[in-house]
């Protein structure tokens, strides 16, 4: 069973559906739309930073 988030693009606004590991952080992801490499500075990955959902990674830390 795979956990989805719909990571939104910063730059152009596109929605990517992507797997949410259990094990690790995406802090970079490259956009299928714009190409843009889209990293994350505030938070721990991209998932929370430009997702409506967090990584499995940050709950597991609390
Ligand atoms: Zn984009
Ligand atoms: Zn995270």
């Amino acid at each position: 069973m795979n956990n989805y988030a719909n990571v939104k693009c910063p730059s152009c606004k596109t929605v990517i559906k992507m797997v949410v590991p259990t094990n690790k952080c995406i802090p970079f992801f490259e956009c299928d739309s714009c190409r843009e490499i889209v990293t994350s500075k505030k938070k721990c990955c991209v998932i929370c930073e430009f997702s409506d959902t967090k990584c499995l990674v940050s709950h597991e830390i609390k």
